[in-house]
């Protein structure tokens, strides 16, 4: 069976797995929080990185600093993974469904300002698989209304938008490190990104259980005490151990991703040109990450029974999300903002091919061929 994703392994962290578990500090914020902190601070570059336990958490912690209070309204597309609405809908706020572009399944920035009250707080734009949302139109919408940007960029790192880092571009941003992402801390894991530096003492704080500890620890203040709401967001560092694995070859593991996506895209294009089928298209201003692979075939139907004939041929494909505003929950917490044009109908289409780091180019030529056949 070819499975549908492999958790990333580069080889060494295994090496710095054992160094963190014999330096005596397993606790968050030790010396692998440390170096992990420094890379994304340098690299992306941002104001403040913070490791969280999950992405999940790194949007909680997002959350509690814009100060959602219960009659707020977040704006966001349906399209996407629970996280993105629970981590606002915890504090009190509704979400705000808005249509996707059929073109690269992000929300639709047109639409946007028709779905802006009074009670709108923030917006957060998903970047599906790893390929920009058009910030410049949102960016300039939310200075324009007032609003903050948190971007839940969980799928984005090592993606560009003009020449930008996902995620250095809305106020906050989080990406995901949990195993199906492109980097791993070993399971779960996630990245709270600060961009607007006066957000960052504060969440300091609130990942420390609501404690100026921090402050503490570099000696600003003379004792620790309760300042702040807070809770527990940092990770393990056995966790920052993993991922410092992976970012000391960040590259390595972009690269093949890149490969396979071109792999498919290339073997994949005669059916595209047939019109049988849609593949991923990237805006000329955004560089991708290879986060996933998808087609999009006719319909439902259709869907079910490749995925059906995949798997006799041992091909695991997979297919996400049930757009949030037709779940149960979805229904209690957010609203639909205008029509749905694209969001049930494509989401319907879309069907993801197996890809993770390492994956054999031989089971990328069966894939291929079993969908082709399929469809011939
Ligand atoms: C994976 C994902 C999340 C959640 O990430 P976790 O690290 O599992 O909490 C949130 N939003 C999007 C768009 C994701 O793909």
């Amino acid at each position: 069976m070819i499975p549908f994703n492999k958790p990333a392994q580069t080889g060494r962290e295994e090496a710095h797995l054992l160094k963190a578990l014999s330096s005596g500090k397993l606790s968050g914020d030790g010396e692998y929080s440390l170096k992990c902190h420094e890379w994304f601070e340098r690299n992306l570059p941002c104001k403040r990185a913070l490791l969280t336990p999950s992405c999940t958490q790194a949007l909680e912690l997002a959350a509690i600093l814009i100060d959602i209070k219960p009659g707020d309204e977040v704006i966001m597309p349906s399209y996407t993974f629970v996280s993105t609405a629970n981590a606002f809908v915890l504090r009190g706020a509704k979400a705000v469904f808005v249509d996707i572009r059929p073109d690269t399944m992000n929300i639709d920035e047109a639409k946007i300002e028709a779905s802006i009250t009074d009670k709108t707080k923030a917006i957060v734009p998903v970047h599906y698989a790893g390929v920009a949302c058009d910030m410049n139109a949102i960016m300039s919408l939310a200075e324009r209304y007032g609003l903050y940007v948190i971007e839940d960029a969980a799928q984005g790192m090592m993606s560009e938008y003009e020449g930008r880092q996902l995620g250095t571009i809305g106020h906050m941003a989080a990406y995901s490190f949990h195993e199906t992402k492109n980097y791993t801390s070993g399971g779960e894991g996630g990245l709270l990104i600060i961009n607007d530096s006066s957000f960052q003492d504060r969440a300091e704080i609130i990942r420390e259980k609501g404690t100026n500890r921090s402050l503490f620890f570099r000696g600003l203040v003379d004792k620790y005490s309760w300042v702040d709401v807070g809770s527990s967001y940092l990770p393990s560092e056995l966790q920052a151990a993993y991922l410092w694995g992976q970012l000391e070859n960040v590259n390595e593991i972009n690269n093949f991703r890149l490969s396979i996506w071109e792999k498919y895209h290339a073997g994949l294009a005669p059916l595209k040109n047939e019109g049988l089928l849609d593949l991923p298209s990237v805006p000329s201003n955004c560089k991708h990450n290879a986060h996933m692979y998808y087609i999009k075939v006719k319909d439902l139907d259709e869907r079910k029974r490749l995925i059906h004939y995949l798997k006799e041929r041992d091909i695991m494909a997979v297919f996400h999300y049930v757009p949030l505003h037709t779940a149960k929950a979805g229904v209690d917490y957010g609203r639909f903002s205008g029509k749905d044009v694209y969001t049930s109908n494509e989401s319907e289409r879309l069907l993801r091919l197996p890809m993770w780091f390492n994956i054999p180019t031989s089971y990328i030529d069966n894939i291929i061929d079993a969908v082709l056949d399929f469809y011939h």
